[in-house]
């Protein structure tokens, strides 16, 4: 294995390996997984090809935390599809725009990247249980996940969490726990209960790990764009961590020297919902050096009391805050925020225009692109990448409102002729 300690995202503390707690010891921020980079420069293409034949995320083996992939779970994480998205790039006029689909993941969420290499860190540590907070992405797949290796698991969901997805999650035979509060008190009550009994807590932002599973999506594209490197990446956020590992991602790969540029990475969240949009704001307003002279550390990242129809990126407090707001900073990317409005409309642009029918906050990366290109904040010619994150059919009833009425006839063939006037 090439981790060779983690590196603290606030104080920039260097922390060994042997540390057995999840955060900074100093000071209590998020940490980083750090690899011998120099060590690995000379070795990654060969130790890559070892693995080549593998399609999930355990093809990227040398940059992972793990000594190997025996005690990870059968299902398929990752390789999903990277489409050109012509179609919908002609609407916004922007013709090199392509689309990642993580709905296609085997609990049709992005977290099954995090939760993949949280269910073989748990098991080398040999913890009885895992447990997580969720909104319900995370919990399924750490679910389902376990379910497949006979692992047990506690998740923690605020109770108002769409139906779809308890239903998704509980069926899995998760020891499910719904929280009378928001998913913040979901986090903070799973990572108590978590320290009480000595259980794996893989809450994302202070679990290092579930970034370096999320950081294999940046490895994908960069493997599907023909080892090529896109100007831009956008990414929707909560708690950040997506963000943070997409970012993590290409600068792995930069540091091993299988690339020679880095894109930038745009962050889009629901305006009910932007904390990590306003602290990346006032980073900048109070800031006019390089990003390598910002103090992290004097960075406070303000919670709000979240709003949104997004559920997956409703947050008050985003737990990887400071990780996410870096990604942005260090890559020169956009922070913005879209309506609930505008996300329901880049559902029905997804699903119309494209065949991609995802969830809302999965959408809100569309919405965010079409409001950048529509305010001439990028360009044709660039190349994007708009990561979509869930599966629509994990919250079917939110993109509702926004469809055509539905028609209903009797069942005789001269009923239906007014309905499909335009087609005749
Ligand atoms: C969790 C999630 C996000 C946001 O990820 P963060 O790491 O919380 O920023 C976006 N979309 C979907 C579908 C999610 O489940
Ligand atoms: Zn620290």
């Amino acid at each position: 294995m090439h981790m060779e300690g983690y590196r603290c995202l606030v104080c920039d503390a260097y922390v060994e390996l042997s540390h057995s707690g999840m955060v900074c010891p100093s000071c209590g921020g998020n940490l980083d997984v750090v690899y011998n980079y120099e060590n690995l420069k000379s070795v990654i293409r060969n130790e890559l090809s070892l693995h080549a034949q593998r399609s999930d995320i355990f093809r990227y083996l040398p940059l992972l935390p793990v000594e190997d992939a025996s005690l990870a779970s059968p299902l398929h994480v990752g390789g999903t599809p990277l489409y050109r998205a012509s179609r919908l790039g002609r609407r916004l006029d922007l013709d090199r725009i392509y689309i990642k689909d993580d709905g296609m993941n085997p609990t049709s969420s992005f977290k099954d990247r995090a939760g993949a290499i949280a269910l073989v860190k748990a098991r080398m540590s040999g913890a009885k249980v895992i447990a997580g907070a969720s909104t319900g992405n995370a919990g399924s797949s750490i679910a389902g996940l376990c379910a497949s290796v006979g692992q047990a698991c506690v998740v923690f969901v605020p109770e108002s969490a769409p139906r779809a997805k308890l239903i998704q999650l509980r069926s899995y035979g998760a020891r499910v726990i719904a929280v009378r509060g928001t998913y913040d008190q979901a986090y903070d009550l799973c990572s108590e209960v978590s320290r009480r009994h000595g259980w794996f807590n893989r809450n994302t932002g202070m679990n290092p790990f579930t970034r370096e599973g999320k950081k294999t999506s940046s490895f994908e594209m960069w493997e599907q764009l023909d080892n090529g490197v896109p100007d831009r990446v956008v990414v929707s956020a909560g708690d950040g961590n997506i963000i943070s590992g997409i970012w993590k991602g290409w600068r792995d790969l930069y540091r091993v020297g299988l690339i020679e540029r880095l894109p930038r990475i745009d962050c889009i969240q629901a305006a009910g919902s932007a904390a990590i949009v306003r602290a990346i704001e006032k980073v900048r307003n109070g800031h006019s050096g390089s990003a390598s002279s910002i103090l992290w550390r004097d960075v406070v990242i303000d919670p709000v009391a979240a709003d949104t129809m997004a559920d997956s990126i409703s947050v008050d407090m985003p737990r990887d805050g400071m990780a996410a707001v870096r990604a942005v900073i260090e890559s020169g990317g956009h922070a913005v925020t879209v309506t609930d409005e505008q996300i329901r409309q880049a559902q029905v642009e997804l699903a119309g225009q494209g065949g991609i029918f995802t969830e809302p906050a999965s959408a809100a990366a569309w919405a965010g692109l079409a409001k950048m290109a529509g305010q001439g904040m990028v360009r044709s010619g660039e190349t994007m990448v708009c990561l979509l994150t869930g599966n629509g059919l994990k919250d079917a009833a939110k993109i509702e409102p926004a469809l055509p009425a539905l028609p209903v006839v009797e069942p005789d063939p001269s009923a239906v002729d007014p309905v499909i006037r335009d087609l005749l």
